[in-house]
C-alpha cells in the first residue's frame, strides 16, 4: 500500500498535533510504509519514535515494538493513548509487569485487532506462550528499538536481543525498522546480520549535536568544580552522572548542603522514590537530578542545561548517548565530563571477574573514552568520527580544544615513520605495541618478536610511547590508518595514508593533554573539596583577635557566654575563609543556619571592611561546604527529639552507643539548632543537680569544656549530666 504525502502530513496533524516531519522522518516512514525493511541512525531527540509510531496507525495489523525499558512503554503506551482518545486498546505494553487480568485485556484487544502498537520487552517475546499468541495476530511491521542492544559491540549488550530474528520467523515475516541512536560502524553491521536486514535501507541522520558543548576536566577538585558550575548556572537543569550508588547519594547530599535542590536517582531505590525523584526533576522542583546511568533513558525534558559525567563513562557510546540528554531544545547544553586515570583503572579492576572476550571488549571500548579524554584535538570530530561520520569544520567552536586550541605541529614525518612501520610489520600490531617499538621499550612480547632489532626500534625515543599513541589516533581519526576493531584493534594502512606516504604534505598534529591523578578516592569523607579547617593556627591572626573582640561585646550586650556564640574553631575558620555573607559564613565550622543569622552580621560586616582595606584575595569566590558528619542521622534525631522519644531509644534505633549520641546531639547544636530536650533532663536529673550546672554554665564557665567543670563543680555530678545540661544551654541561649 502506497501512501501519499500529503495523506501523511495529514495523519501527522491529527494523530500528534505536528505540522512538519522531522529529519528523515517522512521518507523512513514512507519506505516502512511501502514495505521497505529500514535502518534508522539518529541522535537522542531526533524524534525516533514517530518513525514506527505513525506507520502503525496507518496499517492495517499490529506493530510489534521490541524495546528492552519496561517503565519506557508504560510512558510510550500513555503518550499514545494520549493521542487518540478513547480507543483505550489502541496500544498495550507486554510485559512481566502485567497481572492476569491486565494479560487478558491485552489478549482480547490483540485477537480483536484493536491494538495497532505492541511493546514488548524481548524477554517476553521470548516466552513461548506469548510467541503463541503473536502468532495468531496480523502483525503489519516489527519494530527494534534500542537496535544497538543486539551488539556486543554496543555499550548496552542484552542476549535475548539476539533471539529477536528467530522469532520474528516463527510468529511471521513482516517488514523490520531497527532503530537505535548510537552505533559505530561495526555495531551498525551487528545489527543488520544479527536481524536479518542487510538489504535494508540506512537512514542516517548526522550525529552532530551542534549547540552542545563538551569538555573533560582535570577530576583534581570535582566537588568543588561542581558547586562552582552549578552556582553560575542557577536555576538551570541539570543530570550528574557517577558510576557508583554510593556516590550518587554522597554528591546529592552535597549539593543539597550547598544550597542547591538536589535528588538522587539508582536503582537501589525504591520505585516509588525513584519515580518521585524523577518527577520532581521532570517538573522542576529540583534542579539537578543526581544519578547512575540507570536514569535517563526515555526521559523527554527538552531543557537540561548540562550534564556532568562525575566519573567517567565506561564508553564513549555510553558517553555519547547520556551527554545527548542536554539541550535537546537545540539550545544551550553544556558536556563536562571529569577524567582521571585512576578511574579508568578503576573500571578495568570491575572488569575482571566477566568472561575473558567481554573484558577484552570492555577495555577496548574504555581505551577509546581514554584516547578521547586525552586528546586535544576537537572532541566533535572525534566523537563523530567514532560513529562513522566525518566531520570537516577546522574549528567546531564549542568544545575545550577549540575553544583553548593546543600548540600544533607539523606532523607529518612522524605519521610517515608510523605509516612505515605498520607497513613493515604486516599490519598486525596494535596502537600501543607500536608506539612501544618507536620508544624503543623492551619487553617481552616485542622480544619475542624480535623487534627490538627492528630498524625503527626507538627511533622515536625522545618523544615517549604517549606522544606516538596520539599520532597514531590522530592517524586514524584522519582515516590515514584503519583499526581492526574485531581483531584486537591491529592497525593498518588505507590507500590514503599509502598515498600520503608517497607523497607527504603538511599535517598539523596535536599532542595529548597531560592529566594529572585525581587525588579523589572513592570512599573519601566528602570533605576533599575543600581542606577541613581546623585550629592549626593558619588564620589571618589580626583578624582572629578583631572577631573575637566583637564576640565579647556582643556577649556582654547579650549577656551570654562569648563561647556560647561562636567557639574559638569557629573564628579561626572565620579567619582563614573571610566569609562577607552569611551563607558563605555557614561554610564555618560548628555555625548552622541558626547561629549565622542570630549572630553573623557584625561578623561579616567586619570582614567585609577589614578584606576590602587590606586587599585582601579570599581563598576562592566560595567555599564548598561538605557533608556534616552522618548528616542523614541528624534529621532522625531531630524529629526524634521534637518527637520526645527517650535518647536510650533514639540511639538505639541508629545503631549508635549513648556517647555516639550526645556528641551528635552537640554538633546539632553547637552549630545553631535548637533542641528542646527537657523531658530527657527531667527524667534523668534531679532538679538541684541541674540547677548547678545550668548556673555554673551560665556565671563561670570560661570556655564549654566539660572537664573545666567537672573540676569547677566539684564531685556529685557525672559527665553525661554535664554534657547534657551544656546541650540544653547552648540551645536556650546560643539558639
Ligand atoms: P528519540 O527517541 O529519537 O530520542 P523521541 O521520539 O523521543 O526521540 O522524540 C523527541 C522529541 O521530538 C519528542 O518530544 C517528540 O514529541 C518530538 N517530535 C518527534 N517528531 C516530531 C515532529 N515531527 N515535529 C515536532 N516534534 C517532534
Ligand atoms: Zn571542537
Amino acid at each position: 500500500m502506497g501512501i501519499c504525502s500529503q495523506e501523511l502530513h495529514r495523519k501527522l496533524k491529527d494523530f500528534f498535533g505536528f505540522d512538519t516531519f522531522k529529519g528523515n522522518q517522512e521518507a523512513i516512514i514512507t519506505h516502512l510504509i511501502d514495505g521497505g525493511n529500514a535502518f534508522v541512525l539518529m541522535p537522542t531527540g531526533g524524534g525516533k519514535s514517530l518513525c514506527y509510531q505513525l506507520p502503525a496507525l496507518c496499517l492495517d495489523g499490529t506493530a510489534i515494538v521490541i524495546s528492552p525499558l519496561i517503565a519506557l512503554m508504560k510512558n510510550q503506551v500513555d503518550a499514545i493513548r494520549g493521542f487518540i482518545q478513547n480507543k483505550e486498546g489502541i496500544a498495550h505494553f507486554l510485559n512481566s509487569s502485567l497481572n492476569k487480568a491486565q494479560l487478558q485485556e491485552v489478549r482480547e484487544d490483540l485477537l480483536s485487532g484493536v491494538t495497532k502498537l505492541l511493546y514488548v520487552a524481548p524477554e517476553s517475546l521470548t516466552k513461548e506462550e506469548n510467541i503463541q499468541l503473536l502468532r495468531q495476530v496480523k502483525v503489519s511491521f516489527y519494530a527494534i528499538d534500542e537496535a544497538h542492544c543486539i551488539s556486543e559491540w554496543g555499550h548496552d549488550f542484552r542476549p535475548e536481543y539476539r533471539r529477536i530474528h528467530e522469532i520474528m520467523k516463527v510468529i511471521g515475516e513482516a517488514p523490520v525498522i531497527a532503530l537505535t541512536a548510537t552505533a559505530t560502524p561495526k555495531v551498525q553491521s551487528d545489527i543488520q546480520r544479527n536481524l536479518g536486514m542487510t538489504d535494508a535501507k540506512v537512514f542516517k541522520s548526522s550525529f552532530n549535536r551542534p549547540n552542545l558543548y563538551y569538555e573533560i576536566r582535570d577530576k583534581s577538585n570535582p566537588k568543588h568544580d561542581i558547586i562552582k558550575f552549578i552556582k553560575e548556572n542557577p536555576g538551570k537543569s541539570g543530570i550528574i552522572y557517577c558510576l557508583s550508588r554510593k556516590k550518587v547519594e554522597e554528591i546529592a547530599e552535597l549539593l543539597n548542603v550547598n544550597g542547591i535542590k538536589a535528588l538522587p536517582y539508582h536503582a537501589g531505590l525504591d520505585a516509588s522514590t525513584r519515580s518521585r525523584n524523577q518527577d520532581a526533576f521532570l517538573m522542576e522542583k529540583i534542579d539537578v537530578i543526581v544519578a547512575t546511568i540507570a536514569f535517563g533513558m526515555g526521559i523527554d525534558k527538552p531543557d537540561v542545561r548540562f550534564v556532568i559525567h562525575y566519573d567517567i563513562p565506561k564508553s564513549l557510546e555510553g558517553y555519547y548517548q547520556e551527554t545527548g540528554r542536554a539541550g535537546r531544545d537545540g539550545r544551550e547544553g553544556k558536556c563536562i565530563a571529569f577524567y582521571s586515570f585512576k578511574d579508568i583503572q578503576k573500571l578495568e579492576k570491575f572488569m575482571q571477574g566477566k568472561p575473558v572476550s567481554e573484558q577484552e571488549i570492555g577495555k577496548q571500548l574504555l581505551m577509546e573514552t581514554v584516547s578521547y579524554a586525552e586528546s586535544n584535538q576537537c572532541r566533535r570530530k572525534i566523537l563523530l568520527n567514532y560513529f562513522g561520520e566525518d566531520y570537516t569544520e577546522e574549528n567546531c567552536g564549542s568544545c575545550d580544544n577549540c575553544l583553548y586550541p593546543k600548540k600544533r605541529f607539523d606532523g607529518r614525518e612522524y605519521m610517515c615513520t608510523v605509516i612505515e612501520l605498520v607497513l613493515s610489520l604486516q599490519e598486525s600490531f596494535k596502537a600501543e605495541y607500536l608506539a612501544n617499538i618507536l620508544t624503543g621499550v623492551t619487553n617481552s612480547l616485542i622480544k619475542s618478536y624480535n623487534h627490538h632489532h627492528h630498524e625503527l626500534f626507538g627511533s622515536g625515543k625522545d618523544k615517549g610511547t604517549r606522544f606516538w599513541v596520539a599520532v597514531i589516533r590522530q592517524g586514524l581519526v584522519l582515516h590515514l590508518l584503519d583499526k581492526d576493531i574485531e581483531r584486537y584493534g591491529l592497525i593498518s594502512v588505507t590507500q590514503s595514508g599509502k598515498d600520503f606516504l608517497e607523497n607527504p604534505h603538511e599535517l598539523f598534529l596535536t599532542e595529548d593533554r597531560e592529566f594529572i591523578d585525581g587525588d579523589e578516592e572513592d570512599d573519601d569523607d566528602g570533605g576533599m573539596a575543600m581542606p577541613k579547617h581546623t585550629v592549626t593556627g593558619g588564620g589571618d591572626p589580626v583578624l582572629f583577635s578583631m572577631l573575637k573582640d566583637i564576640r565579647k561585646d556582643l556577649s556582654k550586650k547579650l549577656d551570654i557566654p562569648a563561647w556560647v556564640i561562636f567557639s574559638d574553631p569557629s573564628l579561626e575558620d572565620m579567619s582563614i575563609l573571610y566569609p562577607t555573607t552569611i551563607d558563605e559564613l555557614k561554610n564555618c565550622q560548628g555555625i548552622g543556619e541558626g547561629k549565622a543569622h542570630k549572630f553573623g552580621d557584625q561578623f561579616i560586616k567586619v570582614i567585609a571592611r577589614y578584606v576590602e582595606e587590606n586587599d585582601i584575595a579570599r581563598p576562592d569566590d566560595f567555599v564548598v561546604r561538605s557533608i556534616p558528619n552522618k548528616s542523614a542521622n541528624k534529621v532522625y534525631i531531630i524529629q526524634s527529639i521534637d518527637r520526645r522519644l527517650p535518647f536510650e531509644d533514639i540511639a538505639r534505633n541508629k545503631d549508635m552507643d549513648f556517647e555516639e549520641l550526645l556528641e551528635e546531639i552537640e554538633t546539632i547544636v553547637n552549630s545553631g539548632t535548637r533542641l528542646n530536650i527537657d523531658y530527657y533532663i527531667k527524667q534523668t536529673i534531679d532538679e538541684d543537680k541541674l540547677l548547678d550546672i545550668y548556673d555554673y554554665f551560665k556565671e563561670e564557665a570560661a570556655s564549654d569544656s566539660v572537664s573545666d567543670a567537672l573540676k569547677g563543680l566539684g564531685g556529685d555530678y557525672s559527665e553525661d549530666e554535664v554534657r547534657l545540661v551544656r546541650i540544653k544551654f547552648i540551645s536556650e541561649l546560643g539558639n
